[in-house]
């Protein structure tokens, strides 16, 4: 008789999960507290414009990379159109005094255009993405490979942070900030980020970035399809409330909001990780591992504005734009992109924001300013670029945090930083898994190793990672 694995959470991460389960031979029940999957990265539409709200590009979808794999062997790439962002710049970067720079899609293009603009840092460029390079390649968890023998280099690149390694190599301050643009891919700013998480992350950017024809509402409709056809029980408006353990403290079962109860002996939770001790009974977990687990930092958030191109936006063909404003007045950059880019992509601007505590009495009122705010440092820093946008709305940390029916903001979930220890997949409660952001490394790419290394720890066996490793 098949195992039954129960999975909570139906974002990218149990949707993997789930998928990687069925393939496996559970019979697999997934749970979702929100009316539909994947809140998050479904995005919305508005007056025929698409807003692709919780995915506009990713890595590891170029010839052989990870997530080219997973989407192979859950059956799913057929169906999606892979597009590859402009080779010639994947990110354009426009600083205030007019000055771009296009991030090309090949890291000697990327190094080349850098030394030329710097040249008295040509050297310091060099080390630094040797280092981005060799740190990247040594990371076990892209490899899908268990730790074997520790590398030195990697091993001391979740110690330092990425601000150490710039300071290390680089003089010009505006090198600087070019190099630590992509912190906004993991949430986490360049003096509290382990290099080795920067270096897993930008580093396979700075290889290709890709998005996907219809953005995350069609990754999402597609894995739904996919896992209705493996046999998966998808459940909707069907939030756990309690995860239940027999004597002997193993998983057997859950209990959802509406009464309904389902028996299992294997779970894997995919929420965020603060959420996950109030579902179990008291003491199933020690008192040090949930102080660990509701210690862990966020990620950063950010309030974000919606628009709709007046005409096309040169700019955000095949890639998309930071605005760069100058250290010393405090603006983070602000990131603009039309996602998948098609004629109905709606314009995103995403604001870094550093009060995430949004749960405030004159909320509508603070976030009708902040957003009337980053429209204005818009306008005040591309006037012609501004001019081609008309804004309709907007969200902020608040919003993401519905979204994501997560116990705090963070476009990410939990975030990785220096001195702190994320969970592991497997936890000490026999048969109950963890998955999601928090474990392995944030955005589409870190819900879909994820959701590996929960399911190869529940499976037990290698045949995950033997099928993954067959599909090119
Ligand atoms: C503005 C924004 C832009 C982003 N851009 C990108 C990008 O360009 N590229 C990229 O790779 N990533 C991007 N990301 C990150 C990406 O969206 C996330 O990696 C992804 O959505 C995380 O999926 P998840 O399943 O781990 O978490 P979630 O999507 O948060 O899923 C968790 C799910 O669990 C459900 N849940 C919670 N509690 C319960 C319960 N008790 N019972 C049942 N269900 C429950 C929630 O409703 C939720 O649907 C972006 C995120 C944001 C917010």
């Amino acid at each position: 008789m098949k195992q039954t694995g129960l999975v909570i959470g139906g974002g990218l991460s149990g949707l993997f999960c789930a998928g990687f389960l069925a393939l496996l031979g559970y019979r697999v029940e997934l749970f979702e507290a929100a009316p539909r999957l994947a809140p998050v990265v479904r995005g919305f539409w508005r007056d025929g414009w698409y807003f692709d709200t919780g995915f506009h590009y990713t890595s590891g979808l170029g010839e052989g990379g990870i997530l080219a794999r997973v989407f192979r062997f859950l059956g799913i790439a057929d169906a999606l159109q892979v597009v590859r962002l402009n080779p010639q710049g994947f990110d354009g970067v426009r600083f205030k005094d007019g000055e771009e720079f296009l991030f090309p899609a090949e890291v000697s293009e990327l190094r080349r255009g850098l030394a030329e603009r710097f040249p008295a840092d040509a050297e310091g460029i060099g080390a630094f993405f040797n280092q981005i390079d060799r740190v990247c390649n040594g990371l076990p968890m892209l490899k899908l490979k268990p730790r074997s023998v520790p590398d030195a280099e990697v091993e001391n690149a979740w110690r330092c942070s990425l601000q150490t390694v710039i300071n290390k190599h680089i003089r010009d301050p505006r090198l600087g900030r070019l190099l630590s643009l992509h912190c906004l891919l993991h949430g986490v700013a360049p003096e509290h980020v382990p290099f080795a998480v920067h270096a897993g992350v930008a580093g396979l950017y700075y290889r290709g970035a890709h998005t996907l024809r219809g953005g995350g509402e069609r990754l999402v409709e597609v894995l739904r399809a996919t896992l209705l056809s493996l046999g998966v029980n998808v459940h909707c408006n069907a939030q756990v409330t309690a995860i239940k353990l027999r004597a002997d403290r193993s998983i057997d079962g859950v209990c959802l909001q509406d009464g309904r109860e389902f028996v299992g002996r294997h779970c894997i939770a995919t929420l965020h990780p603060h959420a996950l001790p109030g579902l179990l009974p008291d003491k199933a977990l020690r008192p040090i591992y949930i102080r660990r687990l509701r210690s862990l930092q966020s990620s950063g958030s950010a309030c974000c504005l919606f628009g709709y191109p007046k005409r096309a936006i040169p700019q955000l063909e095949g890639r998309n734009l930071y605005l760069e404003f100058d250290s010393a007045n405090g603006q983070a950059p602000i990131y603009l992109t039309r996602g998948s880019g098609e004629a109905h992509s709606g314009v995103i601007a995403i604001c870094p924001e550093v009060e995430t505590d949004w749960n405030i009495p004159d909320y509508r009122e603070r976030k009708r300013q902040r957003l009337v705010e980053i429209q204005q440092a818009i306008e005040c820093h591309s006037p012609n670029l501004a001019r081609d946008i008309c804004w309709v709305d907007g969200g902020t940390p608040k919003t993401f945090q519905r979204y994501a029916n997560a116990p705090v903001a963070g476009l990410y979930g939990a975030a990785h930083c220096l001195d702190q220890v994320n969970p592991q997949p497997r936890t000490r409660v026999e048969g109950l898994f963890l998955a999601g952001q928090a474990v392995v490394a944030p955005g589409l790419l870190g819900t879909a190793l994820s959701a590996f290394w929960a399911c190869q720890e529940m499976c037990g066996d290698q045949r995950l990672r033997e099928g993954l490793m067959t599909c090119q």
